[in-house]
């Protein structure tokens, strides 16, 4: 059997797919396990009742189910929704956006292949790349590309903080963009890292977006207004040239597979079509299911009450555990200034994080290796080999003690 060029990729592995095997794959051999990989949200029960509630007002709607689960909806995603989601951001924030500037897809994951690949590739000869301006970044866009490799990026400017903590911060005076760039993406708030790009630092990207006519894309899975997973002073901004990507999944759904994009009406029109020959058209079960929510603004109500305050508390303790486990070991943790991640450096490291996660594994404790969170940066840089992101949303406990084995390998090691 002979597969092509495109299908070789991934069948050849790669690091998402990799981590989604080994997520589903824990090792069941009776050990205790502390689950401190992937990317699962916490499930805050106030939160899943509140869906639950919904589900069954759906369920119970002869109208919408019919609207929904048994018809496909348009291309562009889920009417109704799209509609309050946009009513929703004009009050909220006052951005200039109709339903023309939304549209749905089978979670953001699926409109990061699309995005990717509709600006970068090869166009009129030249190959155009995806400028990552500040790695580490999201493992889930290394290898979303049909053509060419398509991620640039560099190196941060690495702050040094009080109580063992860093920080990131954009390297403002290494940053260019020439015509090979077809377009810059940032998560924010980063995944692996937990920091949030300051809107000093947006305006700088904003800019050089708009100066080289190529579009800023935000990747605010974790960002306001919803599940608004930020501890610090941020400013969520929208026009023209920004293509915002959100997600249900970290409000608590990521089976619900939806993703949300907010981009000019030229981007929305080609995302539409992508769609349809993708999908024919996005799911639209749990956009129905929690229109509602939207529709009123209770969807906020949650995340402000509930979420934020949930992951923001989470944090303080995790950051308390890994100062008391990691007492007097060379060992940082990034600011956690959002999202459900801790990002761990050990600077003196011996072995690789591949290596760090599997002694790990053999203790029962699974993270993920932070090697794989440097899409589009190839130099050789240790720094790459130093960290690990540990998921902080599941059980105190589980945490804790995951925390403690953690230190203990790395005292071995040291
Ligand atoms: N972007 C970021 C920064 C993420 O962390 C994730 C998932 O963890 C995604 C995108 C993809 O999420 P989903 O496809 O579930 O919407």
């Amino acid at each position: 059997m002979q597969f092509s060029d495109f299908g070789n990729k991934f069948r050849g592995g790669t690091g998402i797919a990799e981590l989604m095997h080994d997520l589903a794959n824990l090792p069941e051999d009776g050990r205790t396990l502390y689950r401190l990989g992937g990317g699962n949200p916490a499930q805050l029960p106030v939160v899943s009742a509140a869906f639950a509630q919904q589900f069954r007002a759906y369920a119970d709607n002869p109208v919408s189910f019919s609207e929904s689960s048994a018809s496909y909806s348009s291309a562009q995603g889920h009417k109704g929704f799209i509609r309050s989601l946009a009513r929703l951001f004009n009050q909220k924030y006052g951005w200039p956006i109709s339903h023309a500037n939304i549209a749905l897809t089978n979670g953001s994951q699926n409109a990061f292949f699309m995005l990717f690949n509709l600006f970068g590739g090869k166009t009129d000869g030249i190959a155009r790349k995806i400028l990552l301006p500040m790695s580490p970044e999201y493992i889930g866009y290394e290898d979303v590309s049909v053509d060419i490799p398509l991620f640039i990026s560099q190196r941060p400017i690495i702050e040094k903080l009080d109580d063992q903590l860093f920080k990131y911060r954009l390297d403002k005076g290494h940053l260019s963009v020439s015509d090979q760039i077809a377009a810059l993406c940032v998560s924010r708030p980063t995944n692996p890292t937990g920091n949030v790009l300051t809107d000093n630092e947006v305006a700088v990207l904003d800019k050089l977006a708009v100066d080289n006519n190529v579009p800023l894309i935000i990747d605010n899975a974790y960002g306001a207004p919803f599940p608004n997973i930020i501890n610090v002073p941020a400013t969520l901004s929208w026009h023209d040239n920004i293509v915002l990507s959100m997600s249900f999944s970290k409000l608590g759904l990521p089976g619900a597979r939806t993703g949300i994009v907010v981009a000019n009406e030229e981007i929305i029109a080609a995302l539409t079509q992508m769609n349809a020959v993708m999908n024919l058209s996005p799911s639209s079960l749990a956009a129905a299911m929690l229109q509602p929510l939207f529709d009123d603004g209770a969807v906020l109500d949650l995340c402000e009450q509930h979420i934020r305050p949930f992951y923001q508390s989470r944090s303080e303790d995790a950051l308390g555990w890994f100062r008391q486990s990691f007492n007097g070991l060379p060992a940082l943790a990034h600011k956690p200034e959002g999202s459900i991640f801790l990002w761990l450096w050990f600077p003196e490291l011996p072995v690789s994080s591949a290596e760090l996660y599997q002694r790990l594994k053999q203790r029962g404790v699974i993270i993920v290796p932070g090697h794989y969170f440097f899409p589009g940066l190839d130099e050789a840089w240790d720094h790459k080999n130093q960290c690990i992101r540990v998921n902080i949303g599941g059980d105190a406990e589980e945490i804790k003690r995951g925390l403690d084995l953690i230190a203990q390998e790395i005292r071995t090691l040291s």
